[in-house]
């Protein structure tokens, strides 16, 4: 028996009734909310950018519709759209990790766990990360960090405000030691954006856990968290079998981080772009001043990087 298969059988045996219920994307004519329990049409739910009618419950969303909801029309220019995973570690669970990766590919339409670029949010330019939590659970591998990385730095390069929509299982298995490298690779790129006195805006949406707590996820200078998301480093249950102590009610949500200190703002989506640009207005006030004339952006820099790694590619 291999230790995978040791590990397996003994998960087998553990009851998981506890677990939470993963919420799932509304594709559907209705949807029912699983909060309230509303039916609501998703038409009228997609004006409402996913946030029940009824109760306020916070559905999730799309990568790229989360891209739409925050970026002007017409401007958004992804940067690094090539860059895939290249699995150095042959690395095999369940299945092959390539072709996990080539089934989330397929089922997603994205290369991997996060869309970054650059665009305007009420015409103001932005340098914008949004993890994909439907590709393997928003896992960061080496991809996730690269992509990352480079889009932290063009935002230095180009005294861009970074703003990064958080959604992650934590660091990506499949990858090992690689996966763990990009917290690091991740922060570093954040403190010289942070030298250069640019702004940073974490935004922790459901559910931001592991490895991107540990690193970006609370590296923000101003940390917004959507109402009721998971906000957590290692999962509730470990944590009580572990210290052999019940857990507070809402302990790892966005309010009980809130309520001591790792949060700054709790902002419901609906208000989210609002703040956003009040919140660069009032650190870059030039670039508000200068909104009227709506100027254009420079497109992102395409200058292939030394790969740090042989961890990723880029497609031809
Ligand atoms: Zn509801």
């Amino acid at each position: 028996m291999s230790l995978f298969d040791w590990f397996a059988n003994r998960r087998k045996s553990v009851p998981n009734s506890q677990e939470r219920p993963e919420r799932e994307i509304a594709d559907g004519l209705w949807n029912k909310c699983e909060s309230c329990g509303a039916l609501s049409y998703t038409k009228d739910l997609r004006a409402n950018q996913m946030v029940c009618l009824e109760c306020g419950h916070h559905i999730r969303v799309y990568s790229d519709d989360r891209i739409e909801q925050l970026i002007d029309a017409n401007t958004w220019m992804p940067i690094n759209e090539g860059l895939h995973a290249t699995d150095p570690l042959k690395f095999r669970d369940r299945k092959k990790y390539s072709d996990r990766l080539r089934e989330f590919q397929e089922k997603t339409g994205h290369l991997d766990a996060v869309e970054t670029g650059i665009g305007q949010l009420e015409t103001l330019p932005v340098a914008l990360g949004v993890m994909e939590f439907q590709f393997i659970g928003g896992s960061m591998g080496s991809v996730v960090g690269e992509k990352l990385t480079r889009l932290i730095e063009h935002g230095t390069r180009e005294h861009l405000p970074v703003i990064i929509v958080c959604a992650s299982g934590g660091a990506r298995m499949q990858e090992g030691m690689l996966s763990l490298m990009q917290m690091a690779k991740i922060s570093g790129a954040l403190e010289r954006h942070r030298e250069a006195r640019q702004l940073y805006i974490a935004i922790l949406t459901h559910p931001t856990t592991g490895g991107v707590t540990a690193s970006f996820a609370m590296l923000g200078d101003i940390t917004i968290a959507e109402p009721k998301a998971t906000v957590a480093f290692t999962g509730g249950r470990v944590i009580e079998q572990t210290l052999r102590e019940k857990l507070p009610e809402n302990y790892q949500t966005s309010e009980y981080s809130f309520a001591h200190g790792f949060v700054d703002l709790i902002v419901p989506r609906t208000q989210l772009k609002k703040t956003l640009a009040q919140l660069i207005s009032l650190h870059q006030p030039q670039l508000s001043l200068g909104r009227s004339q709506s100027e254009e952006l420079e497109p992102p820099d395409t200058h292939v990087f030394p790969a740090q790694t042989h961890a990723f590619e880029l497609s031809p």
